[in-house]
């Protein structure tokens, strides 16, 4: 859920949509007409890993999401951490698994949530135990893998294609399907 900024954080000040020059015109964006403030609305670096373990990738179902809907690891950068950094240790939080390589895939878009996605191809060891933010995880052969049109599911389908295999799409409607948690990957073991 997005939150709309109502304040602002340096005076408590109301914010409103105030125009102003900027370095590429005139804009408008909320501002606080007190001190100055402006609320810039950048979009956040969500961080997200392809966790390789054994040659099988890990695809993790959130707690929050529909039943059935699984995808890759994901969480937000810590203050004073590298993305590197932050992809192993939101692995061991989430699954308790150690990353050994941390190797990046590209970065992507997620303009719904004003996000960044940095996506990582992560080597990884050790015995899986899911936080509470993770109900269930499936270990997936590469062949099985199917990707979504979002943005993790196109840093999916990159690393797919690094690995010499043309990634599979869901159509649009296994897509509706997996979003709206009726369909499984299906798990090879
Ligand atoms: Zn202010």
């Amino acid at each position: 859920m997005a939150y709309e900024m109502r304040f602002c954080p340096n005076c408590a000040g109301t914010l409103a949509p105030i125009a102003q020059m900027e370095d590429s015109g005139e804009k408008v964006r909320l501002r606080c007409a007190a001190c100055g403030w402006t609320h810039w609305n950048n979009p956040t670096p969500v961080l997200a890993a392809i966790v390789e373990v054994d040659g099988k990738v890990l695809l993790a179902r959130n707690a929050a999401w529909p039943p059935k809907m699984f995808a890759l690891i994901t969480g937000f950068m810590e203050a004073g951490e590298s993305p590197q950094e932050g992809v192993a240790r939101e692995l061991k939080e989430e699954t308790n698994l150690d990353a050994h390589t941390v190797t990046l895939v590209g970065t992507y878009e997620f303009l719904r949530m004003n996000q960044v996605i940095i996506a990582f191809h992560v080597q990884a060891s050790g015995t899986v135990r899911l936080s509470p933010e993770l109900l269930e995880y499936r270990m997936m052969e590469l062949q099985d893998l199917k990707c979504w049109p979002a943005g993790t599911g196109y840093a999916l389908a990159d690393w797919l294609r690094s690995r010499g295999r043309e990634p599979v799409f869901f159509t649009a409607q296994e897509h509706q399907e997996w979003r709206h948690g009726l369909v499984q990957p299906k798990e090879t073991s």
